[in-house]
C-alpha cells in the first residue's frame, strides 16, 4: 500500500485538482452523457457545478453527491425534480426501504418525466436473504417503471461469501439482457475484508461501504480502498456522518460544532469534506430526506473550499473522544465472541436509526430483519467477552438491552 497516497496530504492536495477537473467536465446531462443511452441531447443543462469524479473503471463520471433514497420517494416528488437540477443525478434506492416504496417514488418520478430516466444514473439493490433475484429484480424494475438500472448491488453483505456465484451469474445475464450496467455490493459490516475478497476473486464493479472520517482513519480501511483502486473496482461512501448507537457526549459534540461554524461550515458538512478529500471516493449517497439538507450537502459539495490540517486534526480528535459511542462495523470479532448468536453490527447499525436518525421504525425493520433466534437471544446473551474483544469499547450488553426494548 502506498501510505503517501492515503494520507490526509495528499488527499488535500489532490481534492482540488480532482474537484476542478470534474467541475469542468460538468457541463450539463447533455454533455456529461455517461448515463444515456438515449434522450439524452433533449436534457437542458444543470449540472454545472457540480463536480464529478470517475467511478472505478465502470467509464462513468459520478457526480460527487449521491440521492440515497430511504425516504418518502412517494411524496417528495419536488425534491428529486430539485435534487436533479443541482445536479445529483446519482439516485439510489433498495427494495428494502419502506417495503418497495421508496422504488415506486422514483417510478413515479420517471412516469412524469420520462425525458429525465436517461440522464439519472439509477441503483437498486437486494439483500441475499429471500433468494429469488431474477423475479425479485424485474419486481424492482416494475416498481422503478424503467427497463434496466445502471448499478445493482447484493446489498448488505457482511461477507464477500455472500455475494454468492449465483449472484454473479444472474448479473451477467442481466447484462447482457440490458437490464444492468453494472454490479457490486454493499457493506456496513467488515467492509475490508469484503473488499479484499472480492479484488481477489473479481466480478465486482463497484461497491458501496460504510466510510467516514472514523473508519477512514485506520491502515486496514486504507489498505482496502488502496486495493480497491488498484482493482478499478468503483468506490461509494455511506454512512459518512460517523453516527453510532450511542450519541456522543454533548460537550465533544459542542466543541467541535462550534469549531467549524467559525470556519463556515456545519459539522455535518464538514464530514462530507472529510471523505471527499480521499479522491479514490468517486461518491458519497446521503439520505437527503429534506430540501434544507440537500441544499446544505449540495452547497458543500460545490463549494472547493477543503478542510484546513487543524480542521482535519480536530474531526480525528472528535471521533477518539467519541470513540465509544460509534460502531466500527468489525462485526467479525464481536460475533465470533458470542459463537455468531447474536449480529451485534446489525443491532448497533438499527440502533444508530434510532437515536441519530430520529426513525424508530427504520430502526425496528432492520432489527426485524434478524433471525427469530437472533431476536430471541438479543437481551439474554453473556456478552462479556464481545465486550473485552470491541475495539471501540462499547456497552455491548446494555446496548442489546436497549434494542430488545425497542423491539418489544
Ligand atoms: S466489535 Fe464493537 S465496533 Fe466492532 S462491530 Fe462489534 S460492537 Fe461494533
Amino acid at each position: 500500500m502506498d501510505d503517501k497516497k492515503n494520507s490526509p496530504a495528499f488527499s488535500r492536495r489532490h481534492f482540488l485538482k480532482t474537484v476542478g477537473l470534474g467541475s469542468a467536465a460538468a457541463t450539463g446531462l447533455a454533455a456529461a452523457g455517461p448515463f444515456s443511452t438515449a434522450g439524452a441531447a433533449e436534457q437542458k443543462p444543470a449540472l454545472a457545478a457540480m463536480p464529478r469524479r470517475k467511478l472505478g473503471k465502470t467509464g462513468v463520471d459520478a457526480p460527487v453527491l449521491c440521492l440515497g433514497g430511504m425516504f418518502d420517494t412517494i411524496n417528495n416528488q419536488l425534491l428529486l425534480k430539485q435534487a436533479l437540477a443541482w445536479g445529483v443525478n446519482y439516485w439510489d434506492t433498495a427494495e428494502i426501504y419502506g417495503n418497495g416504496l421508496s422504488e415506486e417514488g422514483y417510478g413515479r418520478f420517471f412516469s412524469r418525466n420520462p425525458e429525465a430516466r436517461a440522464g439519472i444514473f439509477l441503483t437498486t439493490k437486494l439483500v441475499p436473504k429471500g433468494g429469488n433475484f431474477p423475479e425479485r429484480f424485474d419486481k424492482c424494475l416494475g416498481r422503478l417503471k424503467t427497463d434496466h438500472v445502471d448499478l445493482f448491488f447484493v446489498h448488505g453483505v457482511n461477507a464477500f461469501d455472500e455475494v454468492e456465484p449465483a449472484h454473479l451469474d444472474f448479473a451477467d445475464k442481466m447484462k447482457k439482457a440490458g437490464k444492468m450496467r453494472f454490479f457490486g455490493f454493499s457493506a456496513h459490516n467488515n467492509m475490508e475484508d469484503s473488499i479484499f475478497a472480492a479484488v481477489k476473486k473479481g466480478g465486482i464493479d463497484v461497491v458501496m461501504i460504510t466510510y467516514n472520517f472514523r473508519v477512514m482513519q485506520t491502515q486496514k480501511m486504507q489498505e482496502a480502498v488502496a486495493a480497491c483502486t488498484e482493482a478499478g473496482i468503483g468506490l461509494v461512501a455511506m454512512k459518512t456522518q460517523g453516527f453510532g448507537p450511542t450519541r456522543p457526549d454533548s460537550e465533544a459534540e459542542l466543541k467541535m460544532v462550534s469549531r467549524f461554524l467559525e470556519r463556515g461550515f456545519t459539522d455535518k458538512q464538514a464530514k462530507l469534506k472529510a471523505v471527499w478529500e480521499n479522491p479514490h471516493v468517486a461518491s458519497i449517497c446521503s439520505q437527503m430526506p429534506t430540501l434544507t439538507i440537500l441544499a446544505a450537502n449540495v452547497a458543500a459539495s460545490r463549494d472547493m473550499t477543503a478542510l484546513a490540517e487543524d480542521e482535519i486534526r480536530s474531526l480525528a480528535a472528535f471521533a477518539e473522544d467519541t470513540k465509544g459511542g460509534y460502531c466500527a462495523g468489525c462485526s467479525s470479532i464481536c460475533q465470533a465472541a458470542v459463537d455468531g448468536a447474536a449480529p451485534i453490527g446489525e443491532v448497533m447499525r438499527g440502533l444508530m436509526y434510532h437515536k441519530h436518525y430520529g426513525d424508530p421504525e427504520l430502526a425496528r425493520n432492520v432489527l426485524a430483519g434478524l433471525s427469530e433466534e437472533a431476536r430471541a437471544n438479543l437481551a439474554g446473551l453473556d456478552y462479556s467477552r464481545a465486550e473485552r474483544a470491541c475495539p471501540q469499547g462499547l456497552a455491548i450488553a446494555q446496548l442489546m438491552r436497549e434494542a430488545g426494548e425497542l423491539l418489544a
